[in-house]
């Protein structure tokens, strides 16, 4: 029984739109990541420069020992940091590449920096914290000063050690402690490591021809140059400005520069959906009547949302699988033609409006949120270089080519994403037996949990392939952190040295992300993006677990119910329990 009052033949006409649209984009890219580059050395290098850097203090190289450590200082370190305090666990050293805690909040502090996950869910350790955010979304700087907030309260910055990254990190069998060493000559020991380096920290450019050739002014959409732009962009008004890109991070800035600039450019080769930001000032009689334990309180209520009703399960399983999919896909199609009529309603211009309509399904790429991105087309210094499809692939000295027009500009943003961490980690990571991470994943990944990888004791991943999917990624991190506070705690009251997850334990968790695999819209149907690897094949286990977020958390309860039976415990060198 259909629906809806429309015939199928609509929805099959923009299936098939939807279709031409990712064909056409995958003949002109160069297959999967290969068209980009995060290798920001030699003339690229400007491109990664740390534009916040506070003059690292020369420092001798450390060779300490601590109990649990960090790579990376953003939100998977600073939640789980807090869980630890909980436990008594305080021996914390966070090793971070910035100068400071705040992850992607430290890095990205361009004009118009927010998020779009409502504040009183994304933001950590609320309760704890005993902070109520100012809006219903909160801006850049107040999810920095919020994670600075958080390693204040937990004396995070006594240990921890910045502009510093982590090369290597190996397990000693003797000493059962992993050395930790970096780009400053330190051999740090840690008992527990913590890959908490996020997924989308390394900037990553287009390679496009010609790009060192320009001879104005360029930088990455994460490393923003006040110097160059002005606090408040005011020194953008005598200039002209070009942006390469549309994801979110472009939608943020687009309406700042184009308040600002003497012109803007965005060259544009797949737009973005682009929805109501629908924000407001916290009421503060609302934040004095909370009371304590309300963020854990709006968590466990997030968790019991997305579990189905059993009415609406049986009704569900009765269909076809094909007929399950016809719904689904026709709603997601309802969904982003409201998307496109939203687009004419507000843009005046129809072939600007037609140019950014995006065709594809709903979550197919990053959904955005902002009141302010459409107006800016409507602005007259404003204009849209729509590529469709190709993207920028020649840089003059003046600026972008396209369509053998060179468009002249001052400033060129790079808003063009960042490289995906599928694995979780970034640096050599040696387990027992002298076996590398990256050689034991060559056949794909292989971990319980998306968090614990066997052979690798006392090691945990945060954020990285085979764990859950979600949008506001810090609830995932969060269960995670629980998880591995509560890891850490159960080695350290019961006398254990160790825990290493077993190979059955492993496979157990491979197949179950192999089992859920087809369960989503990220698939290679999708228009190509980061969100499926560029549209390239990719192994069926390198990807996210898509069995559900609540049965994620429900599998972490179970595993560490049943410690023994997913773990070696290990009480002294080689003795496991
Ligand atoms: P994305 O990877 O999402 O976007 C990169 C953009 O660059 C795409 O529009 C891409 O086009 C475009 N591009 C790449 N090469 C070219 C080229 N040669 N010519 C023209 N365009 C090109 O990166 P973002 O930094 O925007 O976002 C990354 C992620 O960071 C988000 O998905 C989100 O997870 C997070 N984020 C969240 C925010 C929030 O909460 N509001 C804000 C900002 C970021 P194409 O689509 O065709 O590949």
């Amino acid at each position: 029984m259909p629906r809806t009052s429309r015939p199928q033949s609509y929805y099959d006409d923009i299936k098939t739109k939807f279709k031409e649209e990712r064909d056409k984009r995958l003949t002109y890219r160069p297959p999967g990541t290969a068209q980009y580059t995060s290798e920001l050395t030699g003339e690229l290098e400007k491109y990664s420069t740390d534009p916040w850097r506070k003059e690292a203090p020369d420092r001798e190289p450390i060779n300490d020992q601590v109990e649990v450590l960090f790579i990376g200082g953003g939100f998977s370190a600073l939640l789980t940091s807090g869980r630890l305090h909980e436990r008594g666990i305080e021996n914390i050293r966070i090793v971070e590449r910035g100068s400071d805690v705040g992850g992607t909040w430290y890095w990205n502090r361009y004009p118009g920096a927010a998020c779009d996950v409502v504040s009183y869910d994304y933001l950590p350790l609320l309760d704890e914290m005993d902070y109520v955010p100012v809006n219903h979304y909160s801006r850049g700087p107040e999810i920095f000063g919020h994670c600075q907030a958080i390693a204040r309260k937990y004396n995070l910055y006594d240990l921890a050690v910045f502009s510093t990254t982590v090369t290597e990190t190996v397990w000693n069998e003797e000493e059962q402690l992993w050395h930790v060493k970096t780009n400053r000559g330190d051999d740090m020991r840690a008992r527990f490591v913590i890959c908490a380096n996020g997924t989308l920290a390394k900037p990553k450019l287009s390679l496009i021809d010609g790009m060192n050739t320009f001879k104005g002014h360029a930088f990455h959409s994460s490393r923003w140059d006040y110097e160059y732009t002005g606090k408040h962009l005011e020194n953008l008004k005598d200039k002209r400005v070009g942006i390469i890109g549309t994801g979110a991070s472009a939608v943020q800035i687009v309406p700042e520069l184009g308040k600002t600039a003497k012109s803007l450019t965005v060259f544009q080769r797949t737009p973005s959906s682009i929805d109501v930001r629908d924000d407001w000032p916290t009421d503060p009689n609302w934040a004095r009547r909370l009371q304590p334990g309300w963020q854990a309180k709006r968590r466990e209520k997030t968790l019991a949302a997305v579990e189905m009703s059993p009415e609406k399960r049986a009704e569900l399983d009765a269909l076809t699988p094909e007929e399950k999919v016809r719904r689904q896909e026709n709603s997601n199609i309802n969904h982003m033609m409201r998307i496109h009529k939203r687009i004419d309603e507000i843009v005046d211009d129809k072939a600007t409006a037609e140019a950014l309509k995006p065709w594809y399904m709903f979550m197919c790429k990053r959904p955005c949120f902002h009141n302010e991105y459409l107006p800016t087309f409507n602005l007259p210094n404003v204009t849209l270089v729509d590529t469709k499809g190709k993207g920028i692939t020649e840089i003059g000295e003046r600026g972008p080519i396209f369509d053998g027009v060179e468009h002249e500009l001052d400033l060129l943003v790079y808003a063009t994403g960042f490289e995906v961490q599928l694995t979780g980690i970034y640096n050599s990571i040696v387990g027992a037996g002298g076996q590398n991470l990256q050689d034991k994943y060559a056949d794909g990944i292989r971990t319980l949990l998306g968090i614990h990888t066997a052979g690798f004791p006392n090691l945990f991943i945060m954020g990285g392939y085979q764990a859950s999917f979600q949008f506001n990624l810090t609830d995932m991190l969060q269960t995670q952190g629980d998880h591995i506070a509560a890891c850490i705690d159960h080695v350290r009251t019961h006398g254990y040295q160790t825990i290493d997850a077993t190979e059955d334990a492993e496979s157990w968790w491979v197949q179950e992300v192999i089992n859920h695999r087809g369960k989503t819209s990220r698939s290679e149907d999708c228009t190509p993006g980061y969100y499926n690897f560029e549209g390239a094949e990719n192994r069926r286990q390198d990807g996210n677990y898509n069995g559900g977020f609540r049965k994620y958390f429900q599998h972490q309860g179970e595993v560490r119910s049943d410690m023994a039976q997913y773990f070696h415990l290990g009480k002294v060198k080689g003795e496991a329990s």
